[in-house]
């Protein structure tokens, strides 16, 4: 099953490659870099799978997607130490300072490559 934000989302991917490509004036799409932190809300699997569908009869019909995940990282603002966190907790697992995320929502395409 697709899920409808990851399809929209892999749509706007693909959007976003072809513009490059025309810019470049290039043929074809051998592979699009996404950043995309552990926070931003998307599933690998399901929008893999989505590109895969949506890339069919395109100039990115060979392209692969290549996900480079970010992590979750915070900073207490009280004892100034940083975590990498399975999951964003608002306060430090050791003082009761704030954390404040440095990193996890990441969700740009880096490069497209073409030619
Ligand atoms: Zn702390």
């Amino acid at each position: 099953m697709i899920i409808l934000h990851e399809a929209t989302l892999a749509e706007n991917i693909l959007n976003i490659a072809f513009d490059a490509a025309e810019k470049n004036h290039a043929k074809k799409i051998f592979a699009v870099g996404l950043t995309l932190g552990e926070l931003a809300g998307v599933e690998v699997e399901a929008l893999t799978l989505s590109f895969d569908v949506l890339k069919k009869n395109s100039p990115a019909e060979n392209a692969t997607l290549k996900i480079n995940r970010v992590p979750c990282r915070a900073t207490c603002n009280k004892c100034g130490k940083t975590f990498t966190l399975e999951r964003y907790n608002f306060f430090c697992p050791e003082c009761d300072g704030v954390l404040i995320l440095q990193s996890g929502r990441e969700l740009l395409v880096d490069f497209v490559d073409c030619e």
